[in-house]
């Protein structure tokens, strides 16, 4: 039995119009928020929460970010959508700026994070046709099992999570699912010469922060090289300094052939993806070949640019890593025997809850809500803690406090 705590009749009128008119797929924490700034959000009442879950990563600069938002105004006021049929005065400079930072020779726009990773296969198996030469219709694409990289019809075709598929087939072919973290498994899927990528995530988000042994991610793209197979690497909800490095493949310095990113390459404000790759890879698309309305909008340019500034000239991701390890160690100073585990990287981190009522995860983060904290389970037993990169140390050591005090609901 889930507890029902009293909401305002704020937050009933508002989830109930939620519920009346909204599609019901997705299951929210029973806040509605209607501010949000640096690491706080406000609910209709004006209470204040610590932000745990950053818009799933998307969020990495903070609530409402004045230089971010600031540039969406600015550009806001000139020119928004121009679409592709046309130039503009803030692709080209964009696209500029993040092929230079990320030492790229091309970017390719898009909007939303599933469609940067459609965007990646797509290249993977037109590369693995012509440059590679695999046979017609052959291509294959390794993927892990439990990953998790979207919700669109080819994106769920090689997900292992049975919410994600039931009845919504048929399914996409052209995907080998491997275990996640296994070595051996990737040098014999990599035996098969139609293999055209391997797609992965550096650390598992959704699965509930699943970090991969070290040297995993550089062997396996070591494995991918030597069998003339890309590596796709998926950062969307790594990168972008959430795990204390710019990009989480860094931490073992492995450059991806074909580098993913969305969420926090806008701050929170809009749909921003991008896939970058090499010439070889990305020419191998023509004009009217691929494309997207919105994808590469000078707002979206303009807007991408302060995005990632911010987080250079603000240190978030030097600061990331330093408040990741005193959260980590935070939690482990607790002792408490309903946390089985903490891991993570940088800001990115899980807790694994051990209860024997299944619902104590969930009702663990009602608890976190009450006392100015929100965090979401995944998973059933597991709750991911990731706050924007701008939070500093007392609020740190603040948030630890709460999560102790919260636990005494699972006595
Ligand atoms: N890939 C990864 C690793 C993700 O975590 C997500 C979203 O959580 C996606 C892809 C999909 O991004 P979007 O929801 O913007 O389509």
């Amino acid at each position: 039995m889930q507890t029902v705590l009293p909401l305002t009749a704020a937050t009933r009128y508002f989830i109930d119009l939620e519920d009346h008119y909204g599609a019901h797929n997705y299951h929210p924490v029973p806040v509605v928020l209607k501010e949000g700034k640096g690491v706080f959000v406000y609910d209709v009442d004006g209470k204040r929460y610590f932000d745990f879950l950053s818009g799933y990563s998307a969020v990495n600069q903070g609530h409402c970010h004045p230089e971010i938002i600031a540039a969406l105004i600015e550009q806001a006021g000139k020119l928004t959508l121009t679409s592709r049929a046309f130039y503009n005065d803030q692709l080209g400079e964009y696209e500029k700026f993040i092929t230079e930072l990320f030492g790229y020779d091309k970017v390719l726009p898009m909007n939303t994070g599933v469609e940067a990773v459609e965007t990646a296969i797509k290249l993977a198996r037109r590369w693995g046709y012509r440059v590679k030469g695999i046979a017609e219709n052959k291509a294959q694409i390794i993927v892990c099992s439990k990953n998790f990289h979207g919700r669109t019809g080819t994106i769920i075709s090689f997900s292992t999570d049975p919410s994600s598929t039931a009845d919504f087939g048929p399914f996409m072919p052209g995907f080998t699912i491997i275990p996640y973290n296994d070595l051996p498994a990737l040098e014999i899927a990599l035996q098969d010469k139609n293999i055209a990528a391997f797609l992965v995530e550096p650390i598992q988000g959704e699965a509930g922060v699943v970090v991969p042994d070290d040297g995993y991610l550089r062997k396996a793209k070591q494995y991918c090289s030597d069998a003339n197979v890309l590596f796709i690497g998926d950062e969307i909800q790594t990168g972008l300094g959430r795990t204390g490095r710019m990009l989480c493949c860094d931490h073992e310095g492995v450059r991806p052939d074909i580098l993913i990113l969305g969420k926090a390459l806008s701050g929170g404000t809009m749909p921003v993806s991008a896939v970058l790759a090499d010439n070889e890879i990305m020419l191998t698309i023509a004009p009217g070949e691929h494309g997207s309305t919105y994808g590469g909008n000078p707002l979206a340019s303009h807007v991408a640019i302060a995005a990632i500034r911010v987080l250079l000239d603000e240190h978030l991701i030097e600061n990331a890593e330093k408040m990741g390890d005193l959260f980590r160690s935070g939690i482990a100073d607790l002792n408490a025997p309903a946390i089985e585990s903490v891991r993570g990287k940088g800001l990115l981190n899980a807790i694994v809850i051990r209860h024997q009522n299944p619902e104590a995860a969930w009702e663990f983060c009602m608890e976190l809500k009450e006392n100015g904290l929100l965090a979401k389970p995944t998973h059933g037993d597991k709750i991911r803690f990731a706050p924007p990169l701008v939070i500093n140390k007392a609020q740190i050591i603040e948030c630890a406090d709460i999560i102790g005090k919260s636990l005494s609901c699972l006595d």
